[in-house]
This record gives structure tokens, C-alpha cells and sequence, in this order.
């Protein structure tokens, strides 16, 4: 799947980082949720593949963030 994250909508609740922690991160910058290091497509920190067995999560995430900004389609 690929994940992105309108990171200028996004209000910093902190949901998607404490419902999956190994795809989101807070970005110390900003504050905003950004894709951790490993699975950034392009470098790009609002873009990510997950490895597959983060699918599960990362779909949880996006279902449970507040302001529906995690958007997710296949890869
Ligand atoms: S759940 Fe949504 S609003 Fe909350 S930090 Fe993540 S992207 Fe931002």
C-alpha cells in the first residue's frame, strides 16, 4: 500500500504515531506526523510504502485520525 499524509492539514493529535509507531513519527520541526526514515518514498516524509506487515496498522491510522488526512490506495 502506499500512505500519504496531508501534513498541512494534520493537528498534531498524535493518534496515528501511538496506533502505529513503526510508520508515523512526530516531525520535531513541525510537529506534524511525517513517515519514518525507512519507509519514505523518494525521501519524501509525507509519502510511504510500509512493509506489508504494517498494513494493518497504518489502515487503523488512517480510519481513526481525527481530521481524515492519512490517505491510502494500493501500490
Ligand atoms: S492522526 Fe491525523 S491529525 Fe493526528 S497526528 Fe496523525 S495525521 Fe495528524
Amino acid at each position: 500500500m502506499k500512505v500519504v499524509i496531508d501534513r498541512g492539514s494534520c493537528v498534531s493529535c498524535g493518534t496515528c504515531w501511538e496506533t502505529c509507531p513503526d510508520l508515523f513519527e512526530q516531525d520535531p520541526d513541525d510537529s506534524f506526523s511525517r513517515i519514518r526514515e525507512p519507509y519514505r518514498s523518494d525521501g519524501d516524509i509525507a509519502t510511504g510504502i510500509p512493509h506489508a506487515s504494517l498494513d494493518t496498522c497504518a489502515q487503523e491510522a488512517a480510519d481513526l485520525c481525527p481530521v481524515q488526512v492519512i490517505g491510502i490506495t494500493p501500490s
